[in-house]
């Protein structure tokens, strides 16, 4: 069962909220909302205060507003997404993030009756984004700028998590030539972990997402956030197995003692990383059983995985109880780190199979 604590989500938005003001905290509710539910966090979001909605694709941002209708703001990060008719941004108010001179041409001639846009310079990412200054400059000569109605100039941290990395001022620094060509607009250019950077690049907006569900915006140190996920998922069956039996495809985790398994009932299919399980080269993952943390062994099957619960007494264990794969004590930074990935991808992968339950919703 996957729990999803709206509240412990609201909590996370006023707190970072708190942290920005007077800069606005936008909130970031792609991919399903990290995988917790885009409607269920739209919703927990809005009646915390938050009004600035980003999400990356219009079919999202269709969600949005069919989960809180015509008042917030929603920005379209993807842009005038190519091969969308720029008319449908128009008609359901949904700001594109506009990152290119055809971008730009595109919707110049909807800008004066349409939503107001963000502008995107490319900082660092090569990604998205107007590629250079002198691009936009140009861009912006062949249009009206009274008639574009831009309401944000934005850009994207490259690794703002790692507080020492001189990228962060050499973002800093560019992005500030570009707010130089927009006095007056509003800016954003931090995301989560860069709300905690000693330079406090908020600016006039800042864009969080992974810390609102309740990822580690700080990693390496203790993590401010509260926890927003918990997936327990059962015991199917307990075995026994003896020294040199292997567990899984490929045996890739051989027995070195008279070993205890519990088979659960959660596989990659469900988001659980193939790699979550320890093989003879590395270590996995943790799930907590009975109150004790016992180590995921073998490769993540489809719909299932194995755990060694040797350790935990035999009277404590029965089928059907339950496995804590995420929770309080094991979050989405650990299990994305012993699995060879990271908790975005761990929030983001949260399968359609799971049961979902959520706790502590707004009136
Ligand atoms: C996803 C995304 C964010 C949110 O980043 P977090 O690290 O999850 O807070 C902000 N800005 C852009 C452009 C993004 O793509």
């Amino acid at each position: 069962m996957l729990t999803v604590d709206l509240a412990a989500l609201a909590d996370n938005w006023r707190f970072l909220a708190a942290k920005v003001a007077p800069a606005e905290c936008a909130g970031v509710v792609k991919a399903n909302g990290y995988g917790t539910g885009i409607e269920p966090a739209s919703r927990a979001l809005f009646a915390a205060g938050c009004r600035t909605f980003f999400v990356a694709q219009i079919a999202e941002g269709l969600q949005v507003r069919a989960a809180l209708g015509a008042g917030p703001r929603v920005f379209v990060l993807n842009g005038l997404q190519a091969g969308a008719d720029p008319a449908e941004y128009v008609a359901h108010g949904l700001s594109p993030v506009i990152g290119s001179s055809d971008e730009l041409a595109r919707w110049a001639p909807r800008a004066a009756d349409g939503p107001p846009c963000a502008i995107h310079l490319d900082t660092g990412m090569s990604r998205l984004g107007f590629a250079s200054l002198a691009e936009l400059e140009a861009a912006l000569a062949r249009h009206d700028r009274a008639k574009l109605n831009v309401a944000l100039i934005m850009s994207h941290f490259v690794s703002s998590e790692e507080p020492n990395n001189p990228l962060n001022d050499a973002q800093i620094a560019r992005f500030e030539a570009e707010r130089a060509l927009f006095p007056g607009v509003p800016a954003g250019l931090a995301n989560s972990s860069a709300i905690f950077l000693e330079q406090r690049p908020a600016y006039d907006l800042v864009r969080a997402g992974y810390a609102l569900y309740g990822g580690n915006p700080t990693p390496g140190a203790p993590n401010p956030m509260r926890s927003v996920v918990r997936l327990d998922v059962r015991i199917q069956q307990v075995r026994w197995i003896e020294p040199g039996d292997s567990v899984g495809y490929n045996a890739q985790w051989i027995a070195k003692r008279r070993t205890r398994l519990a088979t659960l009932l959660a596989g990659y299919a469900d988001g659980l990383p193939r790699g979550a399980g320890a093989t003879g080269a590395r270590p996995g993952a943790d799930v907590i059983i009975a109150g004790r943390r016992c180590p995921l062994v073998g490769r993540v099957s489809m719909d299932l995985c194995v755990a060694d619960v040797t350790d935990v007494p035999e009277a404590a264990l029965r089928p059907c109880d339950y496995a804590a794969i995420l929770g309080e004590e094991i979050g989405v930074d650990e299990l994305g780190a012993r699995s060879g990935t990271i908790g975005y991808h761990i929030l983001t992968s949260l399968g359609p199979r799971y049961r979902r339950e959520y706790v502590g919703a707004p009136e």
